[in-house]
């Protein structure tokens, strides 16, 4: 895979991330300067912890040795210094725990206020995307995306990013003072750089390879799990929980023996560079001994030069890990990233107004529409509706009656002609308040977890609870609500008490009845029922239908016969149009569909009865 796994690769990306979200890092930045003073503070504080030795070398253990220039310190007395060196000791190292405590609180803070801030215009973000997005992504890989990636970017600032950027002061700071302790010391540390990059390059590309393999490994495991786990059912029938085991038991183990191996060659970078630093420290030793005997160096000096040679070097064998993580990391704020970069196809208008109280005179005007350019969906629709009227829109699955009612909430924009409610585009409207006035019932209901109060005034969230009572009456549904453990207060949806397809579809009728909106669409709200629930739901749709405009999308002739007008859909153009009795007349494809299915109900009824007096 082309991902990026060196440093060098990393940091271009996340700089991006950096500049995307950095308004939101402004917003907190107070905190973030503050964590940024304590972390410079931290390195700073550690560039001094060696100095307190070097005054008690160069000052007490030898009073005659060499001046340190400072004079504040060559002007006390031996004993004094020592009690001031150790005092310092202990306070340079106390102070810089408290900055590192700041600096590693402060910055978790402030990713964490940045990062769910981003979630959440996220998650606001994934909602006004239009429906053909969300047709095209998979729901699922969203919600990973959604929550997984800014917890993931969020665990990488704090847990790569951060120590990467203090190990890297660290190491300049420290470098920088070697140089400037003593020239030709620092040079023949620096002899060791090579064998130091040709060590761990190698080590390091090789802990990436595995730790992205295992990484692989996981995901497999992973959609393994989710895949028999989601399909239990498939999966009991076909008794394949063995293979399935094995399955993931192969992966677990080859996964496991790749994070041996991750750590077996983390340990022997850890000892290669161990080894590194002990070879430069005894060049350096030798030759600083050399110089201090010449009393070209003070004793003072070659210890701080030491201690910070062993310490700047220290952190490179954690870049590998680092990197790794920052890796992960940054393509998670790419993906984050690209989707805050899609733009909802369909946008309000400038100057889009929001809708008036519409009376529900709806036309459609010579719609053209194609999600696939070139290839129409729906071709020159022509018709209207006049307030309180019925329109039945049926026609083969494929026809195109779904998306003609979508045009109508402006879940997508016709590529030519337009739709107008009571003589006004609706595209003039903004988008929330024309779906305000649509209430909408589908085939399948969709319960939110939740109580059913709750359920039900997802329709209208200001509705009273006399309100929410009488749309649950309209919709047949007061009574068994009553009946439920709880009643109104019954949690369902995931988790919660399962109802029946014909319980949840009142609910979605209540919802829809709370709304009071003068348009209604309703796409096969009663396929799959059977028929006694069939009958309660009828029996409610017709009251949730009365005086308003209503566009029903029926298989089931026998719902549709009752429309003031029937439009019968084939490959998104309009066949054949008017009343039942007008196109039973005309003995036409609506005609053969209905007397195929009225022979189909007479032959159920028939042997139902046979199946009875039996
Ligand atoms: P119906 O409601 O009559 O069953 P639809 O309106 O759902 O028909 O679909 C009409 C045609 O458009 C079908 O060929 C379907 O495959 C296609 N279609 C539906 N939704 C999409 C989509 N989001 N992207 C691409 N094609 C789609």
């Amino acid at each position: 895979m082309g991902h990026p796994q060196k440093l060098q690769e990393i940091m271009p990306s996340f700089w991006q991330i950096l500049q995307r979200f950095w308004p939101y890092i402004q917003k907190q930045q107070a905190l973030a300067i503050g964590s940024l003073l304590a972390l410079l503070a931290e390195v700073g504080l550690r560039l001094l912890e060696p100095w307190p030795l070097k005054f008690v070398f160069d000052r007490v253990v030898d009073p005659t040795g060499e001046a340190s220039g400072i004079p504040l310190i060559d002007n006390l007395a031996p004993t004094t210094l020592l009690w001031l060196s150790a005092l310092g000791l202990v306070l340079v190292t106390g102070l810089r725990s408290l900055a590192a405590y700041g600096s590693t609180v402060g910055f978790a803070l402030t990713g964490t206020r940045v990062l769910t801030e981003v979630r959440n215009d996220l998650y606001r973000h994934l909602q006004s995307l239009s429906l053909s997005f969300h047709t095209k992504a998979k729901g699922g890989e969203l919600t990973i995306r959604v929550i997984s990636d800014i917890g993931l970017l969020k665990d990488v600032v704090v847990t790569a990013f951060l120590p990467l950027l203090g190990n890297v002061l660290i190491l300049v700071g420290m470098v920088a003072l070697m140089f400037w302790l003593h020239l030709e010391l620092m040079l023949l540390a620096l002899l060791t750089v090579p064998l130091f990059y040709i060590a761990t390059a190698r080590l390091s590309s090789q802990i990436r390879d595995v730790s992205r393999k295992q990484r692989q490994r996981e995901g497999a495991m992973a959609a393994t799990a989710a895949e028999s786990i989601g399909a239990i059912k498939i999966v009991k029938t076909l008794s394949l929980e063995e293979t399935f085991a094995q399955t993931f038991s192969g992966q677990s183990h080859k996964s496991l023996k790749d994070g041996v191996k991750a750590k077996r060659l983390e340990a022997s970078l850890e000892r290669t560079v161990d080894l590194l630093i002990a070879i430069a420290t005894a060049i350096v030793l030798g030759r600083g001994a050399q110089l201090v005997l010449n009393n070209a160096l003070t004793p003072g000096d070659l210890l701080v030069f030491l201690s910070y040679l062993k310490n700047a070097f220290k952190p490179v064998k954690d870049f590998a890990k680092y990197t790794g993580r920052l890796a992960k990391g940054t393509a998670a704020g790419e993906r984050i990233i690209d989707l805050l970069d899609q733009k909802p196809e369909v946008q309000d208008l400038p100057g889009a107004k929001p809708a008036p109280q519409f009376q529900g005179y709806v036309q459609f005007e010579n719609i053209t529409f194609a999600y696939e350019p070139g290839h129409p969906t729906l071709k020159d629709i022509d018709f209207s509706v006049a307030p309180g009227q019925q329109v039945a829109l049926v026609g083969h699955s494929g026809s195109g009656k779904s998306t003609l009612t979508s045009l109508i909430l402006r879940l997508y924009d016709p590529d030519r002609g337009c739709i107008l409610i009571d003589g006004y585009d609706i595209r003039e409207y903004t988008a929330v308040s024309l779906r305000a006035q649509i209430s909408v019932v589908l085939q399948e209901s969709l319960l939110f977890a939740g109580s059913i109060w709750e359920n039900i005034a997802y329709g209208s969230p200001n509705a009273t609870p006399e309100q929410i009572i009488t749309a649950a009456k309209i919709a047949n549904a007061h009574d068994f609500i009553q009946n439920l453990p709880q009643g109104y207060d019954t949690v369902v949806g995931e988790r919660g008490v399962t109802l029946s397809g014909g319980q949840r579809q009142r609910i979605a009728i209540a919802r829809a009845a709370v709304r009071q909106a003068p348009i209604l669409i309703l796409d096969e709200p009663t396929t799959g029922l059977d028929q006694e629930n069939e009958q309660v739901v009828v029996e409610a749709l017709e009251r949730l239908a009365w005086g308003k405009t209503t566009f029903i999308i029926a298989h089931d002739l026998y719902l549709a016969a009752r429309a003031d007008l029937i439009l019968y859909i084939e490959n998104g153009c309009i066949l054949e149009r008017g009343t039942h009795q007008e196109l039973m007349q005309a003995n036409g494809r609506y005609a053969e569909l209905y007397n195929l299915q009225a022979a189909q109900r007479d032959l159920n009824n028939r042997q139902e009865a046979t199946h009875v007096t039996r």
